[in-house]
């Protein structure tokens, strides 16, 4: 494989993460499938040795949007530049082993033939016995001492730390990821994420990841997109995209809020449960997003009441209250598992921080 330096190292400084420069750049991008357009005027980059993760719903464009990148697929229109080389626009067309870029898929795609030393060689152009690179990046994703096994003896979660390594080997410019945590349980994908964060991190490298699960686009990366329909609906760090969602669907995406509606003012909205903060001045008919844990409920005499607990589900650690409003709506409010509530208790609710609002039809924003 072309692109293989040897002598670079493969352990940044700690703490040396994101410089400023650009690695990835994504420019007005295109893809169609007959008359579907998989990706939309995708634009977005990517800082050097930063995570970025790209989350949106099941058919929105992801795979096809990483798929593009690695230049498995050609665009429509559009241009792409990897560490200010372009490779792909109206006239160039690098093809993806020139392009220095790792790919991690969901099923990891291991060659089921190979030990885990051949798989992690296989993209280096000396056997694994001969590559100091093989062994730097084995004991990197602390795999050493699985050097000799089959991936069929290895655990779900040791298949994707050989993949992870085969995939750093060559020592890519950037690092695409694929669902790569969906074929793990619960409990082990929690600990998979972290460790192939730290890995990441460790090695420097700039990556990307596609997933359909908030908590990961979340508590994995540096900067998060959010995409809709082959749009990149909005980009930013995890806390702008979570805390002022640019739109609704990006707030009832990311955030499972809650949606009432409401007379929007000057950086206040009146509703249901009352005069509430907003983070922004919408006049008019607003949609209101509240996410569950804003919602502090207790409980209330039938006078002060904005409604009635119907369920409770509690998980340990926290709980999710089901509240019927007044008006019949239903809401969630997740809180700390101490709260007790039960079932048939009416509950007064006040707000733990500022709403977002969203316009009903199209107004001015004030
Ligand atoms: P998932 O999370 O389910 O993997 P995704 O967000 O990764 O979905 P893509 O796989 O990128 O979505 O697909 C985007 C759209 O393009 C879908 O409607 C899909 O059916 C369509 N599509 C993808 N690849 C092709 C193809 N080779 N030919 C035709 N349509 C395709």
């Amino acid at each position: 494989m072309d692109n293989v330096n040897y002598t670079k190292p493969l352990k940044a400084e700690p703490n040396k993460r994101a410089d400023d420069s650009i690695m990835l750049e994504c420019l007005n991008i295109n893809k169609s499938y007959g008359g579907l357009k998989a990706v939309q005027n995708v634009t977005f980059a990517v800082k050097r040795q930063s995570l970025t993760s790209i989350v949106g719903p099941s058919g929105c464009g992801k795979t096809t949007a990483l798929r593009l990148i690695a230049g498995l697929e050609v665009p429509d229109s559009g241009s792409l530049t990897i560490d200010s080389i372009t490779v792909s626009n109206n006239k160039t067309f690098v093809p993806p082993e020139k392009r220095s870029v790792g790919l991690v898929f969901q099923d990891y795609a291991l060659f089921s033939h190979m030990t885990v030393n051949q798989n992690v060689a296989y993209g280096l152009d000396r056997p694994a016995s001969e590559s100091d690179r093989v062994s730097t990046v084995m004991e990197l994703v602390r795999i050493q001492q699985l050097g000799n096994r089959y991936p069929h003896e290895l655990s779900g979660g040791e298949q994707q730390r050989v993949a992870l390594a085969r995939a750093l080997a060559p020592n890519p410019k950037l690092i695409l990821l694929d669902e790569p945590f969906s074929n793990l349980d619960a409990a082990l994908r929690t600990k998979v994420r972290a460790e192939v964060k730290q890995i990441l991190i460790e090695s420097g490298i700039t990556s990307i990841i596609v997933t359909h699960d908030q908590d990961e686009a979340l508590s994995l990366a540096d900067q998060t997109g959010v995409m809709f329909n082959g749009q990149i609906e909005q980009i930013g760090s995890p806390e702008e995209v979570y805390k002022t969602p640019a739109s609704l669907q990006v707030a009832t995406f990311l955030g499972n809020a809650n949606v009432l509606l409401g007379e929007g003012g000057n950086k206040v909205v009146e509703c249901e449960l009352g005069r509430l903060k907003t983070n922004s001045s919408l006049k008019g008919p607003v949609h209101i997003t509240i996410q569950p844990e804003l919602i502090h409920a207790e409980s209330a005499d039938s006078a002060s009441s904005h409604g009635q607990v119907i369920e409770r589900e509690f998980y340990g650690h926290d709980q999710v209250i089901v509240i019927r409003l007044n008006s019949g709506q239903i809401i969630n409010s997740r809180c700390g598992s101490e709260l007790i509530i039960q079932p048939g208790q009416q509950v007064a609710i006040s707000l733990l921080g500022p709403v977002s609002v969203f316009p009903v039809g199209q107004r001015d924003i004030s």
